[in-house]
């Protein structure tokens, strides 16, 4: 049976092309705006073309597995099941400012940065736009509203999965889906410099955010295989780029491991390297997962380094901890729940 949860107006009108294109709309209303999950709902439609639907059709996004609350309410990890029985995690984070949900583009990942969960079966697959849309909507549905923000911050390089990110991102602007601002969208890379140029030109003003991690060459490529293809210089160069042709500061994420890359001098050449961009750095304290040795940094070493920086003209935070109790935050992701 064909899934319509996910097609554009364009797609559902050659789907549907033997009905007025006006059902079309009815029906793109229905699934994106009212989150209708059945044909028999859809009230404005004759009865026999409901049934007739039903038949044919069905309207299905994600299916809850699992799911893990943090102790302080704030967090929420959702395991979700694909049609072909992949599971992927969703996080709900419920911020003062608002809610937030940080979505998965691909099952696993093939970039095998060395802090990092997601990565250590490799990659199984792409997401297609309609699963990353199904994790927002399946957001909404538990949140009785439309999420604030969208992180695609979850399990996989969402710049490896091009085509079906942009499809996703296009789709959710739509009026006729939920008509969300792209400012209310980002995107975390690993450092795919050609996507990085592309994303640009799509004129859809998303925020960039680069996980960057190191100062120097060596301890990037140390720590980020990626960084043997696209080296800091070449990063750098397509993240100014990008803060100047969409006005939208990036922000540059940097995971705080103890000992590696959290000393002063650290910072000191990272403020060097980051002198005069439109941007911000975040700072991560690394969250211990058992399958990676590295140590989390001394409170006293992350205040330093977030000092240094904000002294020597780098704006930077760091990133208030959500739910690592439920191996929810960031590079915890594994899918892993038994
Ligand atoms: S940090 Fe992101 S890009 Fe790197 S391995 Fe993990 S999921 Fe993949």
């Amino acid at each position: 049976m064909k899934n319509l949860f996910g097609l554009t107006l364009a797609e559902l009108e050659t789907e549907l092309k033997d009905l007025p294109k006006f059902r079309a709309k009815q029906i793109a209303a229905h699934i994106y705006k009212h989150g209708l999950k059945s044909f028999d709902e859809m009230n404005d439609l004759p009865k026999v073309l409901r049934i007739e639907l039903a038949e044919r059709y069905e309207i299905k996004a994600a299916e809850l597995l699992k799911r893990l609350d943090s102790a302080d309410g704030l967090t929420t990890k959702f395991l979700l099941g694909l049609a072909d029985g992949a599971a992927i995690e969703v996080v709900l984070m419920r911020h003062d400012y608002g809610d937030s949900v940080c979505i998965s583009s691909q099952v696993g990942c093939q970039m095998g940065c060395k802090f990092c969960a997601s990565t250590l079966k490799g990659l199984e697959r792409n997401l297609t736009a309609a699963e990353m849309l199904g994790e927002i909507f399946f957001v909404n549905e538990v949140l009785g509203k439309v999420v604030d923000s969208i992180v695609v911050m979850g399990t996989g390089e969402p710049l490896m999965n091009y085509d079906e990110l942009i499809k996703m991102l296009r789709l959710l602007h739509e009026d006729y889906c939920l008509g969300l601002s792209y400012r209310k969208v980002t995107i975390s890379t690993c450092g795919i410099v050609p996507a990085i140029k592309k994303l640009r030109d799509e004129k859809i003003p998303v925020t960039l955010s680069i996980s960057l991690h190191a100062p120097d060459d060596n301890l990037r490529s140390a720590l980020m295989p990626i960084n043997s293809a696209f080296g800091l210089k070449s990063l750098l160069a397509a993240g100014d780029d990008y803060a100047q042709s969409t006005g939208r500061r990036v922000t540059y994420e940097y995971i705080l491991l103890g000992g590696v890359n959290d000393t002063e001098e650290h910072a000191r050449r990272l403020a060097k390297i980051l002198s005069g961009q439109l941007a911000n750095v975040n700072l991560i304290p690394f969250n211990p997962i058992v399958e990676r040795t590295f140590s989390p940094p001394t409170n006293h070493a992350v205040k330093k380094f977030f000092h240094f920086l904000n002294t020597h003209g780098i704006n930077a935070t760091i990133r208030k901890e959500m739910g690592a109790d439920v191996n929810a935050a960031c590079g915890q992701l594994k899918a892993n729940w038994k």
